[in-house]
């Protein structure tokens, strides 16, 4: 469990009124940063069902427009200052706070039925979004963004802070519980200094998207919920601790990270170890926008086209089109390189309504992944011929998988119908313990594996890696975990098939791991770009025969701590590089 250390100085307390205090959590991005807090505030709550107005009708309606206006101008001011992606997010939402239809929606539900401003607009928006959700398409993908500003609406009536990033012209770290994906949107990395949160687990998607920006970060860190604004830290991502009151020390070591990130932050676009052993390293990406950037921080391909990216929240299956038109971005980026696409993984945290049922009791044990296709059959057909029709006339190498497989028939079955769609290099994702435990009868009918090692440690320790409270369990440095990588390798070689062993979780993120993994066997390690860098450094500073040495320290460790702190004493690097 993440502990909070208060440590109070003895004798320099006397003197000093304020006590250091640190705090530790779970490091998902290293970085070493010094700055003041700013917190989340906390989702905005929902006004009581039927919450009757006091006063004058004609004072709610008043206040209502203002506090409307309100939000519609700071969204517009936000948008102004913004630049691509998060531009058209705050440009739409900034409209939708001035959308008459919501706006009369309340006045209408004052007058007529007496509720309070808070209840009206909290009823007429989610009539509105209501709406948009049954006109489907892009009118649906708009639902969300009523709902988030009727929040900022409550929020502005009520006299709180508006729900989301805080606004702010100077640098901060950012504190608090958890991030929406809505959130991350708006997440300007030249703002925001590093991340903090008490609860999340170090795979859930908010870490994913910490280590994407290369922002600092720290997950699970409980008690840091109670800091308050303006508070000055020191982060240090790697280690996962945050210290209060930063002296000398922690600023050197700020100052030094700055140096470091900065060689960090190249690869040079061959991943092979200090004898030479060749390692490719590649990026995981959720669009053709990140293969963009991937292609240009020299990843060596695509180790995860995360296809179900390009199409969240949409509530109908995308068109063959569609689909040509968002895998083809991603092929174009890669000429002559390795791109292995995943088909749809809907389900759990990342649900898609046309092909998930929100209402199942365990949606990560449900139907999700390729298991969608016993119930929706047809959309992984369709998508394989979309992938087949996308990569004719491209240069990439596309390469196909499925995820969460569990068995040799179900492996069998999507080689089957990859080759039915003329895809010629099937593979599977190992992300189910029974999947590594049969991984050699599993390559008897695909060419390669790849190991999605979040959900393989969320399975084979069972806990939610999203939750926080099981962060301890839920790290892929768990000896359980490093066994079942093992025997995935082990079956490749066992029955002298020698096909590829890929990792695409984070654990190849990782520039401790990423030795660890090489060393058990793995032969391609897929990571955000950002990651690309620091892995690539830290390998190239041993030889196989030290990376096996490495492992076998790791795969031996009695639990996950021990391996860990094994894998740093063996490798100088890291402290020195600060990772
Ligand atoms: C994994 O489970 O490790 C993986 C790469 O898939 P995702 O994180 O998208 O579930
Ligand atoms: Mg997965």
């Amino acid at each position: 469990m993440p502990t909070v250390s208060e440590q109070t100085k003895s004798t320099e307390a006397q003197s000093e009124p304020t006590s250091a205090r640190s705090y530790s959590g779970v490091g998902v991005t290293p970085g070493r940063i010094v700055g003041v807090i700013r917190k989340m505030p906390s989702p905005v709550s929902e006004p009581t069902v039927g919450e009757q107005l006091s006063g004058a009708p004609e004072d709610a309606v008043a206040a209502l427009r203002t506090a409307s206006k309100a939000v519609h101008s700071e969204l517009k001011n936000r948008a102004d200052g913004a630049k691509g992606a998060s531009k058209a997010v705050l440009e739409a939402t900034a409209l939708m706070a001035a959308d008459p239809l919501l706006i009369k929606g309340g006045i209408k539900l004052i007058n007529n039925s007496g509720l309070t401003p808070e209840r009206a607009i909290w009823e007429a928006g989610a009539s509105v979004a209501e709406m948009l959700h049954n006109l489907g398409g892009y009118m649906a993908e708009r639902a969300a963004d009523v709902l988030d500003v009727r929040a900022r609406i409550v929020a502005e009536l009520r006299g709180m802070p508006a729900p989301g990033i805080p606004l702010s012209d100077t640098p901060f770290i950012l504190v608090g519980e958890d991030l929406a994906p809505a959130d991350t949107a708006t997440l300007d990395p030249s703002i925001v200094l590093a991340l903090v949160t008490s609860s999340g687990g170090p795979q859930s998607h908010t870490a994913i998207i910490a280590r994407a920006l290369g922002l600092p970060a720290i997950v699970a860190a409980a008690g840091v919920e109670t800091l308050t604004d303006g508070t000055e830290i020191y982060v240090d991502g790697a280690a996962g601790t945050i210290t209060l009151n930063p002296g000398t020390t922690e600023r050197t070591a700020a100052e030094a990270w700055a140096t470091t990130s900065a060689i960090l932050s190249v690869f040079d676009g061959e991943g092979r170890l200090k004898d030479g052993h060749l390692v490719p390293l590649l990026a995981n990406v959720g669009g053709a926008k990140d293969a963009v950037k991937a292609a240009a921080a020299n990843a060596q391909g695509v180790g995860l086209l995360r296809t179900e990216f390009c199409f969240l929240g949409r509530d109908t299956e995308p068109t063959i089109d569609e689909q040509v038109e968002a895998y083809r971005g991603v092929f174009d980026a890669f000429p002559g390189k390795k791109v292995v696409v995943r088909t749809l993984d809907a389900g759990a945290d990342k649900p898609l309504p046309f092909l998930t049922d929100a209402s199942e009791p365990n949606p990560a044990l449900g139907v999700r992944g390729y298991r969608t296709d016993f119930t929706s059959p047809g959309v992984l057909e369709r998508q394989l011929q979309a992938i087949a029709l996308a990569a004719e006339g491209t240069e990439a190498l596309v390469w196909v998988m499925a995820p969460m497989i569990s068995t040799t028939d179900e492996a069998e079955h999507f080689a089957g119908m990859c080759a039915a769609a003329g895809l010629t290099i099937p593979g599977v994702m190992v992300e189910v313990p029974s999947a590594a435990i049969m991984s050699a009868s599993i390559l008897t009918h695909v060419e390669f594996v790849s190991l999605g090692t979040n959900d393989l440690t969320q399975y084979a320790m069972a806990a939610d890696r999203q939750l926080g409270p099981l962060a301890e369990l839920n790290t892929p440095w768990q000896p359980a975990v490093l066994q079942l990588i093992r025997l995935t390798a082990a079956g490749s070689e066992t029955e002298g098939h020698h096909k590829p062993v890929g990792v695409c979780g984070e654990a190849a993120a990782d520039p401790a791991l990423a030795v660890v993994l090489v060393g058990i066997g793995v032969t391609t390690l897929s990571m955000t770009a950002r990651s690309l860098s620091a892995v690539g450094a830290v390998l190239a500073s041993v030889t196989l025969a030290e990376a096996r040495d490495i492992a076998a320290l790791a795969l031996t460790a009695p639990t996950a701590t021990e391996a860990k702190a094994r894998v740093r004493a063996a490798l100088p690097i890291l402290a020195e590089l600060g990772l």
